[in-house]
């Protein structure tokens, strides 16, 4: 199919500016507050299987993570208020938040350090216990720990595991195969950091590099894996086990914040601003949170201005049949995590009557907001997390959104969350150099 992308141009301003590399807010038109009813493609009962699952995994999960005992082998990370960093955005932003600003910390979510650590790990326990239970050595009844035996690694050993990645998704897979006894091979895109391919090869896992974008490691990674009967390959582009793991932070959220006394509802509306990458992570957060929260929640994307995939898709309403070269844009981005040229093929679909909108964010911001949270919080998140902060400092656009949803009243009352994506496994000599770049 050919792309028009001319008249993409000229029907839509979000797309032109894109195109031109400028930062830019799309609203989605086809939010509504209830838009949640007109999901069908995924069900609830889906978050309350991979939730479900995640806690027969628990006992196993504390047994050979022992940085998981303390939560009896639930992978968690805490949600903070952040007041200095709000002053921050407010000075030098004119961000003129006047609620609570919170940072949701899954860049310190242990096991794999990266937001990759709800979705990624789900799928290869899924796998695992699809596996064993079909084997006759499970039963959902079981008390898990069984499957650290040595004869339960012997089993999981025959099989192997793929995965494409620009990183963390091979590390939260690539981490959590090897535990299992999986065979784990991870094709890394060219933006992969160097540290992460020799962090994983220090585990056990095969890395094959690329010099290509996440795309054709993906395309590689599942043409290999597809070969081999006993192989099974994680598809970041399509995976619902993906999804629903990074759903299932949602109830996690909200038993936070009620133990925090902090109220969602009518009056007391939640904001929630994601990066994204392939749509995956922030999909399933979304996700998760509209089927607690409903109208009662306001969930935005932010993406790199070189690699806004997400938005170009929903934009365009293409989703998966634009890929951000078609606009003659490079998807190359310092943001690691978030460099994705084309965005998944069923995520937009899903979240397009609940997505608020969806704001980009150039690369050389992403250090000094890395920084001012450094230096105000004493808080370190890795470059790709800080693109979440690219709605707020677009006060203007915020106040348009405010006003067109009726909630210029309540804007005090908001809670506003940034989900810090990544971070924890950062070594110290990247953080250093990370503190020298940018703005
Ligand atoms: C993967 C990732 C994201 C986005 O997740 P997608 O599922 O690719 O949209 C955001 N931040 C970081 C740090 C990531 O590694």
């Amino acid at each position: 199919m050919t792309i028009d992308t001319e008249a993409l141009k000229k029907s839509n301003p979000v797309i032109a500016a894109a195109a031109n590399l400028e930062e830019t807010f799309w609203f989605n038109p086809k939010f509504t507050p209830e838009g949640f009813e007109k999901i069908t493609q995924v069900t609830t009962d889906q978050i309350k299987d991979a939730s479900d699952r995640l806690q027969r995994f628990a006992p196993y999960l504390a047994h050979v993570f022992p940085e998981l005992a303390e939560t009896k082998g639930i992978i968690e990370s805490p949600v903070v208020e952040t007041t200095e960093m709000k002053k921050f955005l407010n000075e030098n932003f004119g961000a003129d938040i006047t609620g609570r600003l919170m940072l949701k910390k899954d860049s310190d979510l242990p096991v794999a350090g990266s937001v990759k650590a709800r979705g990624g790990i789900h799928e290869v326990l899924k796998h695992a216990e699809d596996l064993a239970i079909e084997a006759g050595k499970l039963s959902l009844t079981d008390d898990y720990t069984k499957l650290a035996s040595p004869e339960m690694v012997k089993f999981f050993s025959q099989y192997t595991v793929q995965v494409g990645s620009t990183g963390n998704l091979g590390m939260s897979i690539g981490i959590m195969s090897a535990k299992i006894g999986f065979t784990v091979i991870v094709h890394m895109s060219a933006d992969a950091k160097e540290w992460k391919k020799n962090l994983l090869r220090s585990r056990g896992v095969q890395v094959v590099e690329y010099q290509d974008d996440y795309g054709a490691a993906v395309d590689e990674g599942r043409r290999n894996s597809d070969k081999d009967p006993m192989s099974y390959f994680v598809d970041d582009e399509n995976s619902q086990p993906l999804f629903m793991g990074y759903a299932v932070a949602a109830e996690r959220l909200q038993k936070q914040l009620s133990e925090q006394n902090i109220a969602v509802d009518e009056d007391h509306p939640l904001f929630v601003y994601i990066p994204c990458g392939i749509g995956g992570a922030p999909g399933g957060v979304t996700y998760g949170l509209k089927s607690i929260y409903g109208k009662n929640v306001h969930c935005f994307f932010t993406e790199p201005t070189h690699a806004c995939c997400m938005m170009l898709g929903m934009a365009s309403g293409l989703h998966d049949g634009i890929s951000v070269n078609d606009i003659g844009i490079d998807g190359k981005t310092e943001a690691d995590g978030l460099a994705v040229g084309r965005p998944s093929a069923f995520v937009g679909k899903v979240i397009e009557p609940v997505l608020s909108g969806v704001a980009t964010i150039e690369d050389v911001r992403l250090y000094g907001l890395m920084r001012a949270l450094l230096d105000t919080e004493g808080t370190f998140i890795e470059p790709s997390s800080c693109a979440g902060y690219g709605c707020l400092i677009r006060p203007e656009d915020m106040k348009r959104y405010y006003e067109e949803q009726g909630l210029t009243d309540k804007v005090d009352n908001i809670t506003h969350i940034v989900w810090a994506t990544g971070g924890r496994m950062v070594p110290q000599e990247m953080r250093d150099k990370y503190l020298t770049m940018g703005l």
